[in-house]
């Protein structure tokens, strides 16, 4: 079967062998296709994976040959996520399951972007779903992304109608604005590109180019009796973005933080003091949110369609290349029919 792996500065295909159960629980999967996620790019670009690595946990795929107590069976269509939590430790306990040594130890084998993945058991019990017949496979890559920002609008448990403001419009700032929207918030999104503006417009939800800041934030201000947002979501990973929202945000506010960025910035102390702000980070989802994000994309509440390029697998390396300049929104690897 063929691999894509990391390769000093690009991604180069391999051949390996097929993967069998031999006897073991769980699935070995064909991959039809894997989104391309943000934290892909970053562990490419930053070298935080090593050389041989498989990228990619953004899977949809069908059966080829399974062995479990689950109702699946072989040629089910499915997506499924990479991560379990164990439900005991003490991270769980308190809900940040993301931190969880199980969570993170767990992984799909070899990775996402392969012809075929090893699923465990646990993972058809815990993160794995049926593809719902109205969802493409494109569509249903989203499964996981979505999933993250179901979380984040979760952990900032928020008021209905709170206005929230979506700093970064790239995929997950456009699902993310879409799920708080779901969840009855009233929302704004912002960017520095026209075209990612005009996505978010075209789905029914505000959206304004934050180029020139000064008219930006008046406008904001305007739409807030002259206080600020409730909310700000933080999708976007620049330094600049974090002197945005401060100032930007209302006293009281909320700030979700949802992205890194290059030269690791703080938020003021003192900003967080005498203006009484919560700062909180979200990372990666709960089995629960996995499940909810599957029925947002079911039911059209969020709609993705559109929003992915399609990539042959052969030409990954250039799907890397056109997500890190911006060139493309999203990208989705087609691996086998
Ligand atoms: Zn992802
Ligand atoms: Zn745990």
């Amino acid at each position: 079967m063929k691999t894509a792996v990391i390769d000093k500065e690009d991604i180069i295909i391999n051949s390996v062998k097929d993967l069998t159960l031999n006897g073991s629980k769980g699935a070995i999967v064909k991959v039809l296709g894997c989104g391309l996620c943000g934290s892909d790019i970053v562990k490419f670009r930053e070298k935080i994976s090593p050389d041989g690595t498989v990228l990619g946990h953004e899977i949809v795929a069908k059966i080829v040959e399974i062995n479990s107590e689950t109702d699946f069976k072989k040629d089910d269509l499915i997506v499924t996520s990479h991560h379990i939590p164990c439900g005991e430790c003490i991270f769980c306990k308190s809900g940040n399951v993301s931190m969880c040594e199980h969570f993170k130890k767990t992984n799909i084998k070899p990775g996402g972007f392969s012809e075929m993945v090893y699923l465990s058991e646990e993972h058809l019990k815990n993160v794995a779903h049926k593809l719902p017949e109205n969802l493409d496979e494109v569509e249903g890559s989203f499964y996981e992304p979505l999933a993250c920002c179901v979380r984040a609008v979760r952990r900032a448990d928020l008021i209905k109608d709170s206005r929230v403001l979506v700093v970064g419009l790239g995929s997950i700032g456009i699902l993310m604005a879409q799920a708080l929207k779901a969840f009855g918030m009233n929302v704004i999104g912002c960017d520095l590109i026209d075209e990612r503006v005009q996505i978010l417009k075209n789905l029914g939800i505000d959206a304004i180019n934050s180029s020139d800041f000064d008219k930006f934030q008046k406008c904001i201000f305007e739409k807030t009796e002259n206080i600020g947002v409730d909310v700000v979501f933080m999708t976007s990973g620049a330094d600049r973005a974090i002197d945005m929202a401060l100032r930007l945000i209302r006293n009281g506010g909320k700030i979700l933080v949802f992205a890194s960025t290059p030269k690791n910035w703080g938020y003021a102390n003192n900003e967080i003091y005498y203006r009484e702000l919560t700062v909180m980070g979200s990372y990666s989802p709960a089995p629960c949110d996995l499940a909810k994000s599957l029925e947002l994309l079911r039911s059209g509440k969020v709609k993705v369609k559109g929003l992915s390029t399609i990539y042959a697998m052969d030409d990954i390396n250039q799907a890397f290349k056109d997500t890190i300049s911006n060139k493309i929104l999203k990208a989705y690897i087609k691996i086998s029919g």
